[in-house]
């Protein structure tokens, strides 16, 4: 019996503000600046959610989880990535893998990423070996290169789960 396998790609953006605090990965960073948003602005989390969802063939982080409903303000985004995870279950999915980069100049996130891929793996439920973190910079150029915003991108593989009587 084969069983399905289907790719979904997900991209996010926000704006940095002085004084805001910065989560990303799951993590509390250390940055005079993090990012302005509903939520807790953790771009490399929604990211993930909508590659999550657009391999399920749902739609997207906003329509699930909207930054219009006082539910979302401010919540922690493992809160939002654990209840995709549910979402692309309940349509018969299951994650077989997911690999991200984080795009900013600064500051660094290399000595966090292996922390933000063991909060992450436990929060979707897979091995940490099966959800990869990278970072890069745009080389000063552009909005993330004058520190102005951060970009985040995910790619997933789903598989469709054995059905329970097999
Ligand atoms: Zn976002």
């Amino acid at each position: 019996m084969t069983l399905r396998q289907r790719i979904g790609q997900g991209i996010d953006f926000h704006r940095f503000e002085e004084g805001r605090e910065l989560w990303l990965g799951g993590i509390h960073i250390q940055s005079s600046k993090g990012c302005v948003a509903h939520s807790d602005g953790d771009v490399l989390i929604h990211a993930v959610c909508d590659a999550l969802l657009g391999a399920a063939g749902l739609r997207d982080i906003g329509f699930y989880f909207p930054d219009s409903s006082d539910e979302f303000k401010g919540i922690d985004s493992k809160i939002l990535l654990r209840r995709t995870v549910d979402i692309i279950s309940e349509k018969g999915f299951r994650i077989v893998n997911i690999d991200s980069t984080v795009c900013l100049e600064s500051p660094k996130i290399g000595p966090y990423i292996e922390s933000m891929r063991k909060i992450l793996s436990e929060t979707a439920g897979i091995d940490a070996d099966s959800f990869t973190v990278k970072a890069t910079t745009t080389e000063k150029m552009g909005f993330t290169g004058r520190g102005e915003g951060i970009v985040a991108m995910a790619v997933c593989l789903v598989s469709e789960k054995m059905s329970d009587n097999i």
